[in-house]
């Protein structure tokens, strides 16, 4: 976790909810300054907050998961019921 660092001045706008896993709040942004895609992350329990870039590819799967309030990770089904 860190801060903006694409610009200078950075400051963070942000776009939508992602919801919470492990304790981690998500919020999907990006930089007012030059619009690059950022994720805030808050760690409930410690009130750490940080932001990590996202990639297009993130950004593209998060607005494809329907609003709801949990994130879904492989690790959280118990892990090694994949079917692949
Ligand atoms: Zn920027």
């Amino acid at each position: 976790m860190g801060q903006l660092t694409c610009c200078k001045d950075s400051s963070w706008a942000h776009e939508r909810d992602l919801g919470h896993a492990e304790g981690f709040e998500y919020l999907l942004g990006k930089c007012r300054r030059c619009g690059v895609p950022w994720m805030n992350v808050f760690c409930v329990a410690t009130g750490i907050t940080g932001y990590e870039r996202a990639t297009p590819s993130d950004v593209e799967a998060i607005q494809s998961i329907p609003d709801g309030p949990e994130l879904k990770k492989p690790s959280e089904k118990g892990g090694g019921q994949l079917n692949r």
